[in-house]
């Protein structure tokens, strides 16, 4: 699998398998940036946290982030006040603006030295400015002191661009790696099977009072039901060098719109965004490439990578109780390619919860709220494309089915894997398991 630039410029970590059957307040499934973070505020507040990590830490989705931690996500304010009204739109506003400031002070307070820098963030368009003139009203009701302009950095014409002041970036994985030293976490250590407060990996188990599913995808399907209520969503990033440096950072809201960010001596293009699995019909590096070419011509490509986030039907994640039928269990998850900001909102939110605090119900991160009536129209589209993809297992030319469903698998040419377009699993072309929800191996059917 290509490096992304965080990984190429650090060391992986080396953590010790489970070995053992082990005993913890908090169990913690996922050593991702949702992981790590809810470990490191649980264990601040006094309890005894243990994380199990399939592969290593960082090794998941967010290995391949592009690190921007803003509260500017898409055009998500007026969704939100069009869906849940102010009071929605704002809470969500303000646990995201306040997860940036958390950065921060974590940063500060554990002298973790990670690149991480104040700046702008921009949303653009070339086309029509109405929608981005909408979504700087949603925003400033919601508390975001937006601005619209015209005048950006990047080397190009738009009609409309939203400012956000005071957002920020980092290197993810320089951060995550320091925040988890004081951390219990063992690697190469998969959970295989939860019963009750038992977690169960390949050499040994913890047994937990709490348990929380940090893992991007939750493997287990039922109570919870979160396979038929998220889907993932991939994108494609290419690093270049002697482009130009950026101190703010841009997000094209355009169906062919990109985004742009500075990270050291690199400029990051990421986009191409597709449904896990769906299938390609031309090449997003390619595509990214001649963007880049027209743009800064003396540029050249320094490292590509992919990754994938879940989705969910309204846009908002999924942060709190597992399910009803098990109190002890919880969940962050369905982070919509907006995972830096909504881990910290996650850790805020399930360690206030743990620790006995926190209004659950009237949460708009809430997992069983009540479905907005577009997000009920999202989620039986949904449930379409999965009944249409799972039926052609039925034509026997599809023969590589998924390990978590059943569902027939599509090869991702530039990437080489084997892709679940129901709910986005990825195996490498022998089969072995790249990210779930599935999470065995193709040929351990
Ligand atoms: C191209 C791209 C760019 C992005 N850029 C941004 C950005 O600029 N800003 C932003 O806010 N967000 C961004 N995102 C989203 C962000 O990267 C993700 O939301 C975030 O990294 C998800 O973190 P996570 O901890 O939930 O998942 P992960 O990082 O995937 O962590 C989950 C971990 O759980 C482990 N795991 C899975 N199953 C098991 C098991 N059974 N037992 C034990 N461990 C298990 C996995 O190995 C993995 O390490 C981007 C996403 C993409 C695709």
């Amino acid at each position: 699998m290509p490096k992304s630039i965080w990984e190429k410029n650090t060391a992986m970590s080396e953590r010790n398998r489970l070995e053992k059957d082990i005993k913890a307040d908090i169990c913690i499934i996922g050593a991702g940036m949702a992981g790590i973070l809810a470990g490191y505020m649980l264990q601040k507040r006094g309890f005894d946290v243990v994380i199990l990590e399939a592969e290593h830490i960082g090794s998941g989705q967010t290995r391949g982030t592009t690190a921007k931690i803003t509260s500017q996500h898409g055009l998500i304010y007026s969704r939100l006040y069009k869906n849940f009204g102010s009071a929605g739109a704002w809470q969500y506003a303000s646990a995201n603006e306040s997860a940036i400031d958390a950065y921060e002070q974590i940063i500060h307070e554990e002298h973790i030295s990670c690149d991480f820098k104040r700046c702008a963030s921009y949303l653009y368009t070339q086309k029509s400015p109405e929608s981005l003139e909408k979504e700087a009203e949603a925003a400033r009701i919601s508390g975001i002191p937006a601005r619209l302009t015209k005048e950006i950095e990047l080397p190009m014409d738009v009609s409309a661009a939203l400012e956000f002041p005071n957002q920020a970036s980092f290197h993810p994985l320089k951060f995550l790696y320091a925040l988890s030293e004081n951390l219990t976490v063992f690697e190469n250590s998969r959970v295989v099977d939860i019963h009750g407060r038992s977690v169960k990996t390949g050499h040994g188990k913890v047994w937990a009072k709490y348990i929380i599913f940090a893992c991007h995808f939750p493997f287990v399907n039922i109570p919870g039901y979160y396979f038929m209520r998220l889907y993932q969503e991939r994108s494609y990033v290419l690093a270049l060098k002697q482009a130009m440096k950026l101190e703010n950072y841009y997000y094209g809201i355009d169906s062919d719109g990109l985004s742009f960010r500075s990270a050291g001596n690199d400029l990051l293009i990421s986009g191409g965004n597709h449904r896990a699995g769906a299938g390609l019909s031309e090449s997003p590096y390619r595509l990214h490439s001649e963007t880049a070419a027209k743009l800064w011509p003396d540029a050249f490509t320094s490292a590509h990578w992919s990754a994938q986030d879940c989705m969910s039907p309204d846009g908002i994640p999924y942060i709190g109780h597992f399910s009803k039928k098990k109190p002890n269990w919880y969940v962050a998850t369905g982070f919509g390619k907006w995972g830096m900001s909504s881990s910290m909102v996650s850790a805020k939110i399930l360690s206030n919860l743990i620790s006995g605090h926190g209004d659950i119900q009237r949460d708009i991160f809430y997992p069983q709220r009540e479905l907005c009536a577009e997000a009920m129209t999202g989620y039986l589209k949904n449930g379409l494309h999965t009944v249409k993809d799972f039926s052609k297992y039925l034509i026997p030319k599809h023969r590589k089915v998924c390990t978590h469903l059943g569902c027939p698998l599509t090869w991702n040419p530039e990437e080489e894997t084997y892709e679940c377009p129901c709910h986005g699993s990825r195996f490498d072309s022998e089969g072995h398991l790249i990210s779930g929800p599935a999470q065995k191996n193709l040929h351990c059917q």
